[in-house]
């Protein structure tokens, strides 16, 4: 790279420091070194302002599905903004491709899930989610049917509620107080760090006893929904023990309890379906949150999909009865538009085949790095997955947090044109699903080194 682009990217890295607040900010570090400039991406890859090239096995945020730079996409977007750059949905007015992508997703989603909520990403979809669960309970006649029950090391998102229903250890370390009344959780189908070795099968019946408890120490008529990420993303990639999750649906059936699957992450393709609560694991839910891979990306939009049978229940009797939850984006007709192309193109291209194929090598893969001393754990599913470091492999005694091993590795692999996300101890990959088995080899070699 020449010196005039050095200066560049110094200038935009030095300006971002000065004036951004970045999610999820460590202040020591990012005052240290900033971040890096990113100016450009094509497929899988991202380009840095230095113009050195990067495998983003992060996918972005899991998000860049159909990867980047599509020619198709620009054009779709150019075109809608050209025709219809914005018009607003609340209540009374809607537009083409909101009521086209309503009914295409209704088209891939379990089940009688026919309704969409649309919302501006993940959080806004689970915070909506959040309300409807208690105002289907209200117009039913069962207003104290409003506790959530979620799970340790669940993320559902940035706002107020959803980072009171989520409970990452490593987000709750501040003195910051997040809503406590009303929303519980459980242990995490954490089976790598599950005490006392247990099987699958036994691990999966303490599970179940563990949330029959919880049930009846609040209540079942007091208890609205239970809140479950398919595989756990960002608390640790936590693919659930065998027959775990049909077997949480089941207990909330048998107590009157609504299941949402929120599948921010686990929708469009990670790991090889538009839904995998259904095709994955064998649950219908009563509601569905989505996002990320539902635009690729592209722009922000998320929705909240929910059964006929609820909407049956809300849209009746008392006239002046409002659900209040909406966006001014919500609907936005740009972002339906390239979500409607992203879907396309997923469709045409059969990447759900890709990710199938690609994402069982990846996983087989990845699996190898198993005999390395420094890794305890490599879980996951697909395109969607995670290597644990351990100090030792035995006794899986984690390193010391001074030691910020996920965080070194990431850096390391950086310098060697790979990105993958560290997240405390562990190293998370959630690439686009057009993945190549000569970008899984690249990746794996790469970590190994
Ligand atoms: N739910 C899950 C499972 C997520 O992983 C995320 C984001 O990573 C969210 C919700 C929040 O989505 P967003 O960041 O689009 O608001």
């Amino acid at each position: 790279t020449d010196k005039g682009q050095n200066d560049a990217e110094a200038h935009l890295r030095a300006l971002d420091q000065r004036h951004t607040l970045h999610p999820w900010t460590h202040f020591d570090s990012f005052e240290r070194e900033g971040a890096m400039v990113v100016e450009s991406g094509e497929g899988c890859y991202l380009k840095d302002a230095n113009g050195k090239s990067y495998l983003d096995a992060v996918g972005g945020m899991w998000c860049t599905n159909i990867g980047l730079g599509r020619k198709e996409m620009a054009q779709t977007i150019a075109e809608q903004v050209e025709k219809l750059a914005y018009s607003s949905t609340f209540v009374d007015m809607t537009n083409g491709p909101s009521a086209l992508l309503a009914e295409k997703l209704a088209s891939l989603t379990p089940g009688d899930l026919n309704r969409m909520h649309f919302t501006t990403g993940g959080s806004t979809a689970v915070d909506s989610a959040y309300r409807l669960v208690g105002f289907y309970n209200y117009c039913r006649g069962k207003p104290e049917k409003t506790h959530i029950i979620a799970r340790d090391q669940a993320y559902h998102g940035s706002t107020f509620v959803t980072m009171s229903i989520g409970n990452k250890a490593a987000d709750k370390v501040t003195e910051f107080q997040y809503l406590r009344d009303g929303i519980h959780h459980i242990s995490a189908p954490h089976h790598y760090r599950a005490e006392g070795n247990p099987s699958e099968e036994n691990f999966t019946d303490q599970l179940i006893a563990e949330f029959e408890a919880k049930i009846a120490e609040i209540g079942a008529d007091k208890v609205g929904a239970f809140f479950a990420e398919p595989i756990q993303a960002s608390g640790g990639v936590l693919v659930p023990p065998k027959g775990y999750l049909k077997r949480m649906w089941e207990v909330c059936q048998k107590h009157d309890i609504l299941f949402l699957a929120d599948e921010v992450v686990t929708a469009f393709g990670r790991l090889g379906h538009f839904f995998a609560s259904e095709d994955e694991f064998g649950v219908v839910p009563d509601i569905i949150t989505t996002a990320k891979g539902l635009s690729s990306g592209y722009l922000p939009m998320g929705a909240m999909i929910y059964s006929d049978r609820i909407h049956d229940v809300i849209s009746q009797g008392d006239e002046n009865r409002w659900f209040t939850s909406g966006y001014t984006y919500s609907g936005h007709p740009v972002c339906c538009a390239a979500a409607l192309k992203n879907i396309e193109i997923m469709e045409r291209e059969d990447l759900m085949q890709n990710a199938t194929e690609v994402g069982a090598y990846f996983e087989e893969q990845l699996n190898t790095l198993n005999d390395l001393e420094i890794v305890g754990n490599v879980r996951g599913r697909k395109l969607m997955m995670c290597v644990e470091n351990v100090k030792d492999k035995a006794s899986k005694e984690l390193f010391p947090d001074e030691v910020d091993i996920g965080k070194r590795i990431a850096i390391t692999a950086e310098g060697l044109g790979l990105l993958v996300r560290p997240i405390g101890h562990l190293n998370v990959m959630s690439p686009p699903l057009t993945l190549t088995r000569k970008d899984v080899d690249f990746l794996v070699e790469t970590l190994r080194a």
